[in-house]
């Protein structure tokens, strides 16, 4: 079963520090980084938290400027 992007404890985003180094985008596992306006950002939608493949967002373990913040989910 594909978990809804509500049903995680937390979301990563893109913030403006980002400087399209392009680092995080090859390393998602699901595809979910893509260009938008004036840099990444994160399809919260198809994000999957990096659950079953790291023990944590691997975008933020790759960013060289930590653009990549991560917040809790909001509860539904
Ligand atoms: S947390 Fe994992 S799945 Fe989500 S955008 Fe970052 S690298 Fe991709
Ligand atoms: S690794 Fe960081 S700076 Fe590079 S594209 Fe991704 S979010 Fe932006």
């Amino acid at each position: 079963m594909t978990m809804s992007a509500t049903e995680y404890a937390f979301k990563v985003h893109i913030d403006d520090s980002c400087i399209n180094c392009d680092m995080c985008v090859p390393e998602c596992p699901s595809d979910s980084i893509t260009m938008d306006g004036k840099h990444y950002q994160i399809n919260a939608d198809t994000c999957i938290r990096c659950e079953h493949y790291y023990d944590s967002p691997n975008c933020i373990e790759v960013c060289p400027i930590d653009s990549v913040i991560q917040e809790p989910t909001p509860a539904p």
